[in-house]
C-alpha cells in the first residue's frame, strides 16, 4: 500500500515522534506500517522515509539507497547503494567535524531543494525492526540520509539547517546550479566561502 506523504506545514512534521517499546516493534501493526513505509519510498522515488512524514509521531524510519539511483551521481558525493535498512529510535552517538555541503531534497517539501552543511561522518545506535540493538557508522551521502531522517523524528526539516540563499525548486536546480562546484555555487549566490 502506498501511505500519503505529508507536506510542510503539517504539525505533525514539527512534533518530537515518540520512541517504541520493545513490545511494540513486534507487534503485527508495526511490522504491516515498515512494509508499507518501504513501499511508500520506493514508489516517491526516494532514499528515506520517516514515520512523521506519514502522519505518524514516532521515532520510525526507513532508508534505502537503491543502485539504480546511483546514475549521473558525481562521485564527490561519495554516494554507493544502501541497502534497505529500518531505524527505531536512533540516536546519533559521534560525529566527524569535518562538514559537507550539497543541494539536499525531501519527500515533505516536494519539488524543492537547498544547499545543507551535515557531518560527513556519523555513528547512529538505534534498533532494528526485530528490536534488536544495533550501531552503524555511516560517512558520505548514507551519513547525510542518517541526519536527514532522525532530524525528522525530531521535529526538524532541512530548511532549518539550509544555506536560505540556495533554495530553488528542482527545475531551476538543473538549469542553473547542478553542475556548479561548491565553490563557484557559493560565489554565484553571493555566499560568505
Ligand atoms: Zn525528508
Amino acid at each position: 500500500m502506498r501511505l500519503k506523504i505529508v507536506q510542510a506545514g503539517d504539525p505533525v512534521l514539527r512534533q518530537e515522534a515518540r520512541p517504541l517499546g520493545a513490545d511494540e516493534i513486534v507487534l503485527p501493526e508495526t511490522q504491516q506500517l515498515i512494509e508499507w513505509m518501504r513501499d511508500t519510498m520506493r514508489d516517491a522515488p526516494g532514499v528515506g522515509l520517516a514515520a512523521p512524514q506519514v502522519g505518524l509521531p514516532i521515532q520510525l524510519a526507513v532508508i534505502e539507497d537503491r543502485t539504480e539511483y546511483q546514475r549521473g551521481v558525481s562521485p564527490d558525493r561519495e554516494r554507493q547503494p544502501a541497502p534497505f535498512q529500518v531505524l527505531i529510535n536512533p540516536r546519533i552517538v559521534a560525529r566527524s567535524d569535518e562538514q559537507v555541503e550539497f543541494f539536499e531534497g525531501c519527500l515533505s517539501l516536494a519539488g524543492f531543494s537547498a544547499l545543507v552543511k551535515r557531518s560527513h561522518s556519523v555513528t547512529v545506535e538505534y534498533l532494528d525492526e526485530q528490536g534488536v540493538t544495533r550501531s552503524i557508522q555511516g560517512q558520505g551521502w548514507y551519513a547525510r540520509i542518517l541526519q536527514h531522517e532522525i532530524d525528522h523524528l525530531r521535529g526538524k526539516l532541512y530548511v532549518d539547517r539550509m544555506e536560505t540563499r540556495s533554495f530553488t525548486n528542482i527545475e531551476n536546480l538543473t538549469r542553473h546550479w547542478k553542475d556548479l562546484s561548491i565553490p563557484d555555487l557559493r560565489r554565484a549566490l553571493r555566499l560568505e566561502s
